[in-house]
């Protein structure tokens, strides 16, 4: 099939991708200019894990392209993908304005008959407003599919290649049998293809990660309580996470959740609820506990050092919101550099990815290492905010020889509070019983 994808971020460059890789031909539009530069270049502008590989095997096949000329991309598609972002508004909306931007030329260009499929998360309703949007400019007949996106940053091209589910929302039969022409070769191993209406497709998406920070946000606080009564999560989760009603995923304490996701869509369901005079009550809750929980280990760094952090030199590891993605948006960590900078702390940061984000950000503010242990050497004390696997079994002695303090904050309790206490480091982690 003839595909043209529309935004080339995390979503749109991994769908577009994939599809590829599948057989289909790819057409990736993007307002920015240096990006499809870039892409036409041969590089990949983000990092995700295998991306690369398939992306240079589909450019060198001529199955992926790319533009910055909506139009063409809109002529080239039979189906027409919209990966577009769907920020934060300031009343915590999501803010529609790109992809009804784009809706608005669809409807100036399109000249025959095109599935448009929604990929980027929006609120109830979208799917109505997008085809009301094209209908304002076009007699061409078109349908508009709802086609939420579950993958995960950091398994992207896994999650898209072999989804658990795939859910289609439309109420057109003739753009329904394109989707599952289109999805089959993906879920051969017998995911299902759910077909729902549109508003369903959108809500199942919001309702997903809802969930998902929710699950999350209800571990934090039974760490904070932990801390409190002297239990320990480690073995609260672990027990928890045995019963499979439950189920071992997502029950890992820490700072809080981030990313581009969570924090934005929790928000949009909260006020799309609102809107209409329904209070979600538990999402309320969510967003509060998480802006509390991304607060509670700075003031244990704060009262090691006697609250007195002027010219003290933290190194951080981990600045992305998560392993395996230089995605930095609404990272924990950047509230600890924030906070750190503002009690006249020194940081000297490391990532394995998002290094070039994070200096996009703070410039020279920051001091960044080339490796972990660089940027421990001379500082007075380690905090970790993002759990990457190689920052999980350090070299202990040369970690002691590097700092001027052994002690170290875990805001993912990477370590064994009895190994650390072993080792003679001074460890503070979230939840968890003190040795
Ligand atoms: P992103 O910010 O990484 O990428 C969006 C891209 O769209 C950018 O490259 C931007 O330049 C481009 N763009 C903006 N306006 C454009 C226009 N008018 N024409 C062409 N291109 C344009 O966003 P993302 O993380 O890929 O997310 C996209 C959508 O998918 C969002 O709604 C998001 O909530 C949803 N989603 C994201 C993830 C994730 O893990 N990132 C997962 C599932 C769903």
């Amino acid at each position: 099939m003839k595909i043209a994808v529309i935004g080339t971020g995390y979503v749109g460059l991994v769908t577009g991708t994939c599809l590829a890789e599948n057989g289909n031909d790819v057409l990736c539009v993007d307002i920015d200019k240096n990006k499809v530069d870039q892409m036409k270049a041969g590089t990949v502008p983000i990092y995700e894990p295998h991306l690369d590989v398939l992306f240079e095997r589909n450019i060198k096949a001529g199955r992926l392209n790319f533009t910055t000329n909506l139009k063409e991309g809109l002529d080239f598609g039979e189906v027409i993908f919209l990966a577009l972002p769907t920020p934060e508004d300031e009343d915590g909306s999501a803010d529609l304005k790109y992809v009804l931007g784009v809706a608005k030329e669809i409807g100036e260009y399109i000249t025959t008959y095109k599935v448009i499929v929604d990929k980027s998360t929006v609120p109830v309703g979208t799917a109505d407003l997008v085809k009301s949007t094209i209908e304002m400019s076009c007699k061409t007949d078109f349908d508009v599919v709802s086609n939420p996106e579950f993958l995960r940053e950091g398994f992207a091209v896994d999650d898209f290649l072999k989804p658990e589910r795939i859910v289609i929302g439309s109420s057109s039969e003739r753009a329904i049998e394109v989707m599952q022409r289109l999805y089959q070769p993906f879920v051969r191993s017998g995911n299902p293809i759910i077909i729902m209406d549109e508003k369903s497709a959108e809500l199942t998406k919001y309702a997903s990660n809802s969930f998902l920070a929710t699950k999350i946000t209800f571990m934090n606080e039974i760490a904070n309580y932990c801390q409190k009564v002297g239990a320990d999560v480690d073995k609260v989760r672990i027990g928890m996470g045995t019963d499979s009603r439950i189920g071992k995923r997502f029950l890992f304490p820490g700072i809080g959740y981030g990313g581009s996701c969570f924090p934005k869509d929790v928000k949009a369901l909260h006020k799309s609820g609102k809107d209409i005079n329904y209070y979600f009550k538990i999402l309320e809750a969510v967003v509060e506990v998480n802006e509390h929980q991304k607060t509670i280990l700075f003031p244990e760094v704060s009262s090691y050092f006697d609250d007195n952090l002027e010219g003290k030199t933290i190194a951080i590891w981990g600045l992305a919101f998560k392993p395996e993605t230089d995605d930095i948006r609404e990272a924990p960590a950047l509230y600890m550099i924030d906070k750190l900078l503002e009690a006249g702390a020194n940081v000297k940061a490391f990532d394995p990815e998002a290094m070039e984000n994070v200096k996009e950000k703070y410039g020279d503010t920051l001091q960044y290492g080339k490796d972990m242990y660089e940027v421990t050497e001379g500082a007075d004390a380690l905090l970790i905010c993002t759990e990457w696997s190689i920052f999980r079994t350090p070299n202990y002695n040369l970690l002691k020889s590097n700092l001027q303090n052994p002690v170290i904050f875990d805001g993912r309790n990477l370590y064994p509070t009895v190994e650390l206490a072993k080792q003679g480091i001074h460890y503070i982690s979230i939840g968890r019983q003190k040795v």
